[in-house]
């Protein structure tokens, strides 16, 4: 599996020379096999794909918040005719996907559904399965620690693993069920959003800290460490003395930077 992070912001986009390394873009993942091209959130991160002719596009959201939202009117393949795009997530309070995503993309915030772009486009919801079989490829979830709930998703093929877990509050509860869903991963991506100092403050916002990261990541006994959902506040500089201090301890933890490519 190819790795490509197109997003890696938290909350909202961000410009200026001081986010250059990191990126700007909110949370997407890019997950690539031979045939399949599944992507993890749908952030503003969504619009640096590249357009892919040969693949099956899927989009699983890990949950409806609009910075994992953001990008999808933009995605360039919705704007194809003839092509399918499958978008997956979970029911919420009797709203199904497409509720959901309708109730941001539609008059007055937004001119048109996305199910009038050119793009065949079809929304799909998770309850009531555990797993999504795309060819090679395995997609399956476990419930993790949020405002309004998140999925954490996982990406499987050939027994190599992805682990996606944003938007993701430290939890004795949540923590075993995320160390038990992550076990071996070949990589983990956790949200750090903020330092310990900030997290006394931010209690029950739905969010984590690399400290917390490093400890599920040992548990868990992942290879790799990528730390996501960068704060908006947190510029190069601090993101970059942040990574210094834990590359030290350990060269498999990193934040992760927008264009960032990892294959397992
Ligand atoms: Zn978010
Ligand atoms: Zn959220």
């Amino acid at each position: 599996m190819k790795l490509t992070v197109l997003g890696a912001r938290g909350s909202m986009p961000v410009s200026g020379r001081q986010y250059m390394t990191y990126g700007s873009a909110t949370s997407c993942y890019l997950i690539e096999t031979e045939t399949e091209a599944v992507y993890f959130d749908a952030g503003s991160g969504i619009v640096n794909t590249s357009n892919f002719k040969d693949k099956r596009i899927s989009i699983f959201l890990s949950h409806p918040h609009l910075d994992h939202l953001l990008g999808l009117p933009f995605c360039p393949m919705l704007s194809e005719r003839d092509r399918n795009i499958v978008l997956y997530g979970m029911e919420k309070d009797d709203l199904s996907v497409r509720d959901q995503v309708d109730h941001v993309f539609s008059q007055p915030a937004w001119p048109l559904h996305l199910v009038n772009y050119p793009a065949d486009l079809s929304y799909m919801g998770l309850k009531d399965k555990d797993r999504i079989i795309l060819s090679d490829l395995s997609i399956s979830w476990e419930r993790g620690n949020h405002p309004g709930d998140c999925l954490i998703l996982k990406a499987e093929e050939n027994g190599k693993s992805i682990v996606y877990a944003t938007d993701y509050e430290h939890e004795k509860e949540a923590d075993e069920r995320l160390i038990s869903f992550a076990s071996g991963a070949d990589i983990l991506i956790y949200d750090s959003q903020y330092d310990e100092e900030e997290y006394e403050s931010k209690r029950g916002y739905g969010h984590s800290t690399p400290e917390h990261g490093i400890g599920i990541f040992e548990k868990c006994k992942a290879k790799k460490l990528l730390f996501t959902h960068h704060d908006p506040f947190a510029d190069d500089e601090m993101l970059n003395a942040a990574g210094k201090r834990y590359a030290s301890v350990d060269p498999n933890v990193l934040f992760a930077r927008e264009g960032d490519i990892f294959t397992v």
